[in-house]
């Protein structure tokens, strides 16, 4: 069984397929390799990928991206209030929980960040089937390795609502040591840093590759809230004051010259890249006014300099976690778009003292590369490429329980091995106490209400007993996604019980997924349907065009009367096809025959008499030698 991997991008996603000894990167129907992880809405129709993205300027509000900094978070999370100053889209608090409200078919539609990204991965998945030839359900989803625990589940949800058997979770500078340890014939061991600068998260990892086939990662740093937006956002940012300085018109409550403005910075951004200047160019900005401007290299650098500093401090902490020097490093390989800009190369290069960086790896497709290695080394494929590859990943954040006083007590530290199973015991607080309350939580902090709260864990039915007497065995089980499942054992009276994980993350119910499964079906129904409509359409049009030039053409081979009615019914169609846009698939192939049993007959007759032309039924018409 074929299975796939994905790179889910914040801003974009790559699908990849090991076979035939290599790993193919898939091209999309546009024939591009990676696809904007946008869904866009309208009144007729759902679009995903590049026709979502490139009609977001005419449809801001209901053009939805950055599923990936919502997914797994809760709304009062600071990022996501942060975020919501530059989503042109519309995001809802519902019972604490991101949604997403856009105008679909002129009806309001709230939708989970898991429902969106499930868009984006169904798009992957069906690029894949159209180039396979077969339909696809399993697949490795890559998230970045600082995702944490909700982040994850919400990311495998989102798998299982696009119909796909998520095998595996793994994390994305994982999969692109992957890509990089393959590609070459490394001997003995190395040690390999992976900087990841995607558009919306940033991951460090260090990691071992030894005889280039065990690739163990000791340590991993990040910020899940830091990329390329963040850098489009300053210019947005330095863009508009300039606008308003120099017209007097604020353009921060105006989501459609935000947007308009965001496309020309990011474009802006790339330009400098490679070069010192770019310039801005955005006609009709607002009030119809044009805006034209330039940036230098040197202010866009100045605009981000926290932010491009602030990548350092997560390569520092991975360095002191696998007590390795910048020395033993042999390479620091970079991936992810943003890792393109000169000047986070430079304040790289400069940390490691101008060691040379690695930009072996396509930076756009390494992930996908090293998901869809795992994906075939997951499905049993024996290749001699990929059989001895074996990945050992750590866990990035420590997972405990609160204690007495609000304290955080680790039962897995961070950076342990994954799949890893740990235990402690615990007990009871008062004498005869019944039942205890047990609230899990990760991170680092000492505190747990710095922490992140994962769920509650709950225990009753303790037989009475003085205060320190029972025993409880609390296990943590980290399966090999990264995800986390308790239980527990209570043993003094001798009987044991298992308890699982009580999530009270917003994380979605089976029920939930269940039903936005279905709602996903009747999605694709829908769009399957508009695409067939739209078809039809073409074809009706098309064959009128295709009759107009050929009577233009050739119609003095016809007598007046039969050019006379095909002119007739072209004309009649064509200006039926203007007043009904949007009609029926049934309409546009009622029409479709009725113009073709007129006209079909005389258009042969018209093939009889020499031209070679194909219009007696078909839609299409060649070239006449
Ligand atoms: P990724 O998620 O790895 O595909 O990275 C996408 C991010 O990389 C987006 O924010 C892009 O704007 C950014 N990016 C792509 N090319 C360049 C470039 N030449 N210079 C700066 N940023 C870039």
């Amino acid at each position: 069984m074929t299975a796939i991997g994905i790179d889910l991008g914040t801003t974009y996603s790559c699908v990849g397929v090991f076979q035939h000894g290599k790993v193919e990167i898939i091209a999309n129907d546009q024939g591009n390799r990676v696809t904007p992880s946008y869904v866009a809405f309208t009144q007729t129709e759902r679009l995903i990928g590049d026709a979502a993205k490139s009609q977001v300027a005419m449809n801001p509000r209901n053009t939805v991206f950055d599923a990936k900094r919502l997914i797994g978070r809760r709304f009062d999370d600071p990022k996501i209030q942060e975020d919501l100053k530059h989503w042109p889209f519309t995001v809802l608090d519902e019972a604490g929980k991101p949604k997403i409200c856009v105008e679909y078919k002129g009806e309001r539609k709230v939708f989970a960040p898991e429902e969106i990204s499930s868009m984006v991965l169904t798009k992957m998945k069906e690029t894949a089937e159209a180039f396979l030839g077969c339909s696809i359900q399993n697949a490795v989803i890559t998230v970045p390795a600082y995702f944490n625990d909700s982040q994850r589940q919400a990311t495998k949800d989102a798998g299982a609502i696009a119909g796909l058997n998520v095998m595996r979770i793994i994390n994305e500078p994982t999969a692109a040591a992957l890509a990089y340890g393959l590609d070459k014939n490394l001997k003995g061991e190395k040690n390999v840093l992976i900087f990841d600068l995607g558009g919306g998260t940033f991951d460090v990892s260090i990691l071992t590759i030894d005889e280039g086939s065990l690739f163990e990662v000791k340590t991993t740093a990040g910020d899940t809230h830091l990329g390329g937006e963040d850098f489009d956002n300053r210019l947005v940012g330095h863009l508009a004051e300039e606008f308003l300085r120099k017209h007097k018109i604020d353009i921060k409550g105006n989501p459609k010259a935000l947007r308009r403005l965001r496309t020309a910075a990011e474009r802006a951004k790339r330009t400098l890249s490679s070069s010192t200047e770019a310039t801005v160019e955005v006609d009709a900005l607002a009030d119809g006014i044009d805006f034209h401007t330039k940036i230098s290299r040197a202010r866009f650098e100045e605009l981000c300099s926290d932010l491009f500093k602030s990548t350092l401090e997560p390569v520092k902490q991975a360095l002191s976690d696998a007590k390795m020097s910048k020395k033993s490093i042999h390479d620091v390989v970079l991936v992810g778009g943003s890792t393109r800009i000169p000047k986070i190369r430079s304040l790289l290069q400069s940390l490691f003292e101008g060691k040379a960086l690695n930009f072996s790896i396509n930076p756009d497709e390494a992930v996908a590369y090293g998901a869809a290695v795992q994906a075939a080394i997951l499905s049993g494929n024996t290749d001699s490429k990929i059989q001895d590859v074996l990945l050992v990943d750590v866990t990035p954040l420590s997972l405990g329980i609160e204690t007495a006083g609000g304290l955080m007590t680790n039962i897995i530290d961070r950076n342990s091995r994954i799949p890893c199973k740990q235990m402690k015991t615990f007990t009871t607080y008062a004498d005869n106490q019944p039942g205890v309350t047990v609230q899990v939580y990760e991170g680092e902090r000492a505190m747990t209400r710095d922490n992140n709260h994962l769920g509650l864990f709950e225990l009753t039915g303790i037989p009475p007993a003085p205060r320190g007497t029972p025993q409880i065995d609390v296990s943590f089980d980290l399966d090999a996604n990264g995800i986390l499942n308790v239980t527990a054992v209570e043993k003094s009276s001798g009987k044991s019980r298992n308890i699982t994980i009580k999530n009270d993350k917003g994380r979605l119910s089976q029920q939930e997924i269940d039903r936005m499964l279905s709602d996903a079906k009747r999605y694709k129904v829908e769009d399957d349907r508009q695409r067939e409509c739209i078809a039809a359409r073409n074809k009706l049009e098309s064959y009128c065009f295709s009759l107009k030039s050929t009577i233009a053409d050739y119609g003095d081979r016809l007598n007046d009367s039969d050019r006379k009615k095909v002119r007739k019914h072209c004309e009649e169609t064509l200006k039926w096809l203007e007043q009904n846009m949007s009609a029926k698939r049934d309409d546009y192939e009622r029409q479709y025959k009725q113009i073709t049993k007129v006209c079909g007959p005389i258009m042969s007759k018209l093939h009889r008499s020499g031209s070679n032309n194909t219009t007696n039924g078909g839609p299409t018409i060649e070239e006449v030698e």
